[in-house]
């Protein structure tokens, strides 16, 4: 019991650390600045945080959602996102244990919370991290059928998947766009998503993927009208989808047999 609560606090503790390293890629990476250097400062006084302020999530408790220097606040986003990241890590650990798949999706969820950031912020899925995504989920194929199937007929076999699920995502977006664009009337989506349901497929083959982005319609199809209904949306602004997409591929990546058995029974009983 306490080995269990040792184990799952450490997690937790490098999944905020994990954030906040994804703050950094959030704020640097759509400004083209190096991620890796300047080590964090504070945005107006550039004052530089010392080892204390850069404990994730107490480092801001501790200074109040302000800086020790200039006093300016510090937004609320930085921890929300550093205990998100966080409890994505213990899900994702709860749910595959000590495994190839933990390590990995660990890294999935990382991209998808860094894209779906930025998304929101600035309307943009960066190729640099979806085009790794992707080739980091086709790794992840060969590692996972290396592993925990054959290695030697595991690593193709898996790696075929992720093709396949990558080549169905790219075809995936266009179905949607067109739909979209008929519902709608205007391009419904960016050129990012499509690269971001690669990326989906690779990580999670092509059943979960279609998965992922019916899961994504129906939460964005209801997330927008409520938006436009209360006003909080122009009807003719755009709405980042890759959000969305993300939060498909995280439910999928969890509890995808569940509810894709459920699915099937309310729908075909008789099978
Ligand atoms: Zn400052």
């Amino acid at each position: 019991m306490i080995n269990a609560i040792v184990a799952y606090l450490i997690v937790f503790a490098l999944g905020a650390s994990i954030g906040s390293f994804l703050n950094v890629v959030v704020y640097r990476l759509p400004a083209n600045l190096s991620i890796l250097w300047p080590p964090s400062r504070c945005p107006h006084c550039l004052h530089r945080l010392g080892k204390k302020e850069n404990v994730p999530i107490l480092g801001w408790l501790w200074l109040k959602g302000r800086c020790r220097h200039c006093r300016s606040r510090i937004s609320r986003r930085y921890p929300l996102v550093e205990a998100i990241t966080g409890i994505l890590f213990l899900l994702v650990f709860w749910k595959y244990g000590v495994s190839v798949p933990t390590l990995g999706y660990w890294g999935f969820v990382s991209w998808l919370l860094a894209l779906s950031l930025i998304d929101l912020d600035t309307m943009i899925l960066p190729n640099s991290l979806t085009k790794s995504g992707l080739v980091g989920g086709l790794l992840f194929q060969g590692t996972v059928g290396f592993f925990q199937l054959s290695p030697s007929t595991g690593v193709s076999q898996q790696l075929m998947s992720g093709i396949v699920g990558a080549v169905v995502g790219i075809w995936l977006f266009e179905i949607i766009a067109f739909v979209g664009s008929i519902i709608f009337g205007q391009a419904a989506m960016g050129g990012g998503d499509a690269k971001l349901a690669a990326m989906m497929g690779a990580w999670l083959g092509w059943k979960y993927l279609l998965l992922s982005g019916f899961i994504a319609c129906v939460v964005g199809a209801f997330a927008g009208g409520g938006a436009i209904t209360l006003g909080w949306l122009d009807r003719r602004k755009p709405m980042p989808f890759g959000p969305f997409l993300a939060l498909g591929a995280g439910l999928t990546m969890l509890w995808g047999e569940a509810i894709l058995s459920t699915y099937l029974q309310l729908f075909f009983p008789l099978r």
